[in-house]
């Protein structure tokens, strides 16, 4: 069954007292959306503390990024399995400001995949295109060539345990969101990629979310746009009565679709 997840991506911001403190002001409103999955990725050092405050209860906990190793010479970097070792379940890979500010490429995010499923995370897989490869026609292409990697290690077992993030580049952090249509248009096209590649009815049942400026006043419409299962939030993840309120228009959402 496809879950309909809302995750905040709280990128280098909250140290650990900030993290606790919002962590414990908005847990009772998050445990009442009973229908969504939530996941919380905080920065490396709230991780431990935040997992304490979920522990026992549905909301789920994600690293930012990791290493495709499991050890070594690598100044600076984490691993999967420190990830998991600090309670998280699931860890964003190839965000766009791990592809264009740090220079990955596709076969280290693919790595980053397959090492993942192998240890037991769930990785939420980030894809899209930059501006100027959208306003040339080559979304589609960019999307294609991003998938095809990071799924070429994947099987139809492992894909059960991914979740694929559509994060147009310009519209993270920018304000300028995706209008329903062509984030539409994006996640059918990944549906359509993951059909070819496995089946129509696993497709069917990975959760696909839409990432860039989503915010509460965008949030309802979005969701009711064909194949957007959940957003990734970056800005509003951050504010405790946004994220609250996004959390709110997707359960509420599905609450109608199931009545
Ligand atoms: C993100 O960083 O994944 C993101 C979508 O950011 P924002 O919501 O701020 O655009």
């Amino acid at each position: 069954m496809k879950q309909y997840i809302v995750a905040g991506n709280w990128k280098m911001h909250k140290d650990v007292q900030e993290a606790n403190l919002f962590v414990l002001n908005i847990l009772k409103d998050l445990l009442n959306q009973k229908k969504i999955q939530i996941i919380i990725c905080p920065s490396y050092t709230a991780l431990f503390n935040i997992h304490e405050l979920l522990k026992n209860t549905p909301i789920g906990l994600g690293g930012q990024n990791m290493h495709s190793q499991s050890k070594g010479a690598f100044t600076g970097e984490i691993s999967g399995e420190m990830l998991m070792s600090a309670g998280c379940q699931y860890v964003i890979l190839g965000h766009s400001e791990r592809r264009h500010v740090f220079g990955e490429a596709d076969d280290f995010i693919r790595d980053k995949v397959k090492q993942a499923l192998a240890i037991g995370l769930k990785p939420i897989i980030c894809v899209g295109e930059k501006l100027d490869e959208r306003q040339s026609g080559q979304t589609l292409e960019v999307i294609r060539r991003q998938c095809d990697s990071a799924l070429s290690v994947v099987t139809e077992h492992e894909i059960q345990h991914c979740v694929i993030a559509y994060e147009p580049v310009w519209a993270i952090g920018t304000g300028v969101v995706a209008t329903p249509e062509q984030a539409s248009e994006a996640h059918a096209m990944i549906r359509k990629l993951l059909a070819t590649k496995y089946s129509k009815s696993t497709a069917d049942s990975i959760s696909i979310l839409y990432g860039g400026s989503v915010k509460s006043s965008n949030a309802a419409s979005l969701i009711q746009a064909p194949d957007i299962d959940g957003f990734l939030i970056g800005g509003a993840s951050l504010l405790e009565d946004e994220f609250v309120k996004i959390a709110e228009i997707v359960d509420e959402y599905l609450k109608q679709k199931e009545s």
